[in-house]
Order: structure tokens, then sequence, then C-alpha cells
């Protein structure tokens, strides 16, 4: 068996679910079918509620448009015998949908709480619009079976209770299609409603994969495939044919949003196969992404970035001794939920540098403050210096380290255009080479580090 997930634009219009109902009829076999909410729904709903919180009574105008949108799309794509029973399920959560808007209107307080609440609605929806438009599909609710925890005031997947659950409800087969909800999901431990994040409809696919050992898992997106880098950013951008889970996943966490990151890890374990198609073309061959390491001789596999990041460096005699400090550091950050995005070598004597999301560095400096209180003091640390306002590029690829000096070529194109780099450095899986640069000049060293090496690569 396999499961599919279908993203917000390949289930926003009527035209697009009727391409995604001509994909999942024509599956030989038992499915699970994962659906985000209709495209662009979850921003409105996010939205709606920040003016609902805010006194703003056009939240009420809003909801009417969801309601709109949604009958028109039930009117346009589901079969008439199935038309009012749906209209009266995706009414029923409307309205209750509705009474969330008003409690926050009434307080002018939007809890994170109640934003999850609200969010749930728009996978709620659409889930039962997909599974009355496809014969012989039956909708299952993901709030019954994926379990998340609190960690570090977040929630996160309870791996084994989901996996139990996800066995418990859909590992004894009895549908053809059964149709789940991604992105939605339950508190363990208070039965609150939560989520996985946005974009993480991508992840409960994979953990419905991963749990019921299916044969394939596939990403049915708005692009032909995984490519070189984003479309929207590199018009060059080619499809990949093939790539490794560590390419993916290394080219994900640093802001390749086509897959969610944390998806690659359930399937990677269980060496089930990812593909990633298109649904306005179904006939393209898309990506497939096993655990073959790169193959064609190709130098790199893909280039990505993240747009906000902070660099943050110690200055002090203490940076010498390396291994302290690195230990020190990683566990005080780790600790308190903050992953480090790259760790350069020290551009001058006695520092050491590395870098984190820029939605990380508050927590990050402060943490370090704490951890290096004594140093600070006696003067074997002389300070904690942030630098805010950049971004992080990641050359990804299996077969980099047989380019040796690619690192120091990049480097030289940036800053023979004029791009000062301000660090960069080589991940342990030697996959990945990072740069940081200026957040305005991210765009344009893109471009120059993609026709390097995918447009002109003999240059
Ligand atoms: P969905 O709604 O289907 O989950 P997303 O918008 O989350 O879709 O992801 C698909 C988008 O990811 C594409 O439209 C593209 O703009 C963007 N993207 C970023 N990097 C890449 C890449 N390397 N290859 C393909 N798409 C990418
Ligand atoms: N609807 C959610 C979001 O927009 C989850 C998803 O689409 O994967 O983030
Ligand atoms: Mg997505």
């Amino acid at each position: 068996m396999k499961v599919l997930k279908f993203g917000g634009t390949s289930v926003g219009t009527a035209e697009s679910l009727e391409n995604v109902k001509k994909i999942v009829e024509s599956i030989n076999g038992e499915a699970v079918v994962v659906v985000s909410a209709l495209g662009g729904l979850t921003d409105k709903l996010i939205a709606t509620a920040r003016q609902a919180a805010a006194g703003d009574p056009g939240y009420k105008t809003e909801i009417e448009g969801i309601r709109r949108r949604h009958h028109d799309i039930i009117g346009r794509v589901v079969p008439v015998s199935r038309r009012d029973a749906v209209t009266a399920e995706v009414d029923r959560l409307l309205d209750e949908m509705e009474r969330n808007y008003d409690g926050v209107n009434l307080l002018l307080n939007l809890s994170a709480r109640t934003l999850d609440v609200i969010v749930s609605f728009g996978e709620r929806m659409s889930s039962h619009i997909v599974a009355a438009m496809i014969e012989d599909a039956s909708r299952y609710d993901s709030l019954d079976f994926i379990r998340t925890e609190v960690w570090f005031g977040r929630s996160i997947a309870d791996m084994a209770l989901t996996e139990k659950g996800i066995k418990d409800v859909l590992g004894h087969g009895g549908y053809r299609y059964a149709i789940v909800p991604g992105f939605i999901s339950t508190d363990r431990d208070s039965g609150r409603i939560t989520n996985l994040g946005r974009g993480g409809s991508d992840f409960t696919a994979a953990l419905i994969a991963a749990a019921l050992d299916a044969e394939l898992l596939e990403i049915w997106t708005d692009v032909d495939g995984f490519m070189t880098a984003d479309p929207r950013v590199i018009p060059t951008a080619r499809v990949l044919s093939h790539m490794s889970f560590v390419e993916s996943m290394e080219l994900c966490s640093y802001g390749a949003k086509v897959i969610y990151p944390p998806t690659i890890y359930p399937v990677f374990h269980k060496n089930i196969p990812i593909k990633i198609l298109n649904t306005f073309n179904p006939t393209a061959p898309g990506t497939l992404i096993t655990d073959r390491k790169g193959d064609d001789g190709r130098i790199a596999t893909g280039i990505s970035s993240v747009k906000d990041t902070c660099l943050i460096i110690l200055h002090g005699e203490l940076t010498t001794n390396v291994a302290e400090i690195n230990s020190r550091t990683y566990n005080a950050l780790a600790k308190n939920g903050v992953s480090v995005l790259l760790v350069s070598p020290p551009a001058q004597q006695e520092a050491f540098s590395f870098a984190v999301a820029g939605a990380d560095a508050d927590t990050a400096v402060k943490v370090l403050e704490e951890e290096y209180a004594p140093e600070l003091v006696d003067g074997t640390l002389s300070e904690i210096h942030r630098q805010d306002c950049l971004a992080t590029i990641a050359v990804v690829g299996d077969d980099l380290k047989a380019y040796p000096g690619l690192g120091t070529r990049l480097i030289n194109t940036l800053e023979r255009a004029g791009i000062r780099v301000h660090a960069a450095s080589s991940g342990v899986s030697e996959t990945t080479i990072t740069l940081v640069t200026g957040q305005e000049d991210v765009a344009e060293a893109m471009r120059l580090i993609h026709g390097m090496l995918f447009d002109n690569p003999a240059e």
C-alpha cells in the first residue's frame, strides 16, 4: 500500500480537486490519502483570528467568505447524492469555528491554544470534502491517532504513541482509500487540539507511511519535483530525477519548503522511498528520494537558503579551549531547544562563532550569558556578540567531498561580486557547505552559486 499527501494548492480549487480525484481513483489497491486545508486557508484563519482579537468586526465578513468558498467547492466537486450530508458536516464545523472567533473577539485575546483550535478547522473541513468526492473513500480523523507532547513550549509528535494509534486505526485495513486530515493532532496529556507545525501535513503522511510500512510515500504538490533550487527564487532551477534521503533532509532543513523537514526521518528509518509529484502535471516523472547516494557525477545536488539567521560570536581566551567551548555551548543550547545552523571556523583569534535561526537568537544569547556567567565576570570570556539580519545558504550534495576547495571557490565567487561572506562551514556529514551572507545579498548570492554549479558547471 502507499500513502499520498496532497498540499494546499492541490486541494485549493474545484479544478485541482478534480485532478486529485483522478489520481486517487486510478490507484490499484489500498491507499491512505492525507490532505491539507484548501490552499491559503491556514494563513487566512490566522489573519482572521488576529483581526478578531484586535476588535475588528470585519472578521465576520472573512468567515462568510470562508463559508462561501467551501460551499462553492462542495457544489462543484461532490456528487449530488452526498452533497447535503457533507454540507451539513462542514457547516457544523464552520459554526463551531465561528464560536471560537466570537470568543476571541469578546475577550480581545487570542491564546496560542485557541489559535491551534482555529487552524485545525482547515484540514477538518477539506478532508470531509475530499472523502465525499472520491468513490470508495472513508474518512479517518487524525485527531484520534496523531499525538503530541510539549517540548520547550512547542508541540512535537509523540512518535511511539502515534505509531501505535496509526496501527490501531489504519493498520487493520477495512478501507480502499482512507482520507486523513494532515497537520492536526491531539496533546497526549490534556487532550487539547494541537498541530505538527506549519507545513506539517507532509509529516502526518510520513508518520502514517512509517507506521504502516508503506511501499511508497507520494508528496503531491505544485511543482514537477524537487529542484536544484526554489524555482520562485531561481527561474533556471531544474527538476532532479533522484536524490538521497540525506540530501533532501539537508536541503529541507535549510529552507527548501517542498518538504517539511521532520517528514524525512520516519520514512528514512524504514527505508520507504518518497516521490515528489505534481498534481497539475501528473504524468511528469517527479523526483525519487531513496537511500541511494549521489550518482551521475554532479558536483552538487541543490541549494537552499534560510532567510533569518543570527551569528553569535564568543570572544575571549576561553574559546581557545575548543573541546570545552563546544560541549558547553551545544549542551546549553540543546537543553533549551535551540538548534545550531552552522559552526564557523574562527575568523579571528580567540573567537568562536555559530549561527542560529533569527527566532532562536534571544534565547540563545540569554542561555549563553547564564552558562558563561562566571567567565564573563573573570574575563576569560570578554563578550558575547550577536549579528542579526543575516541569511544562510546551503550547498548540498553527497559527492561534495570529491571536490576539495569548492567552499573557497564559492566564497571567492561571492566576494568578487562584492558580497560579503560572514561565516562558512562544511557540515559534519560532509554533505553540506553553508555560507552566511547579509539578507540583502542572499538572492544575488543564490543566483551566482546556482549559475556556477548548475547553469555553467564547467566554469
Ligand atoms: P504544498 O502546499 O503542496 O505543501 P509548498 O508550498 O509547501 O506546497 O511546497 C511547494 C513549493 O516549494 C513550491 O511551489 C516551491 O516554490 C517551493 N520550493 C522551495 N524549494 C524548492 C525546491 N528545491 N524544489 C521545488 N520546490 C521548492
Ligand atoms: N495547512 C497547514 C499549513 O498551511 C499544513 C500544511 O498545509 O501542510 O501550514
Ligand atoms: Mg508544504
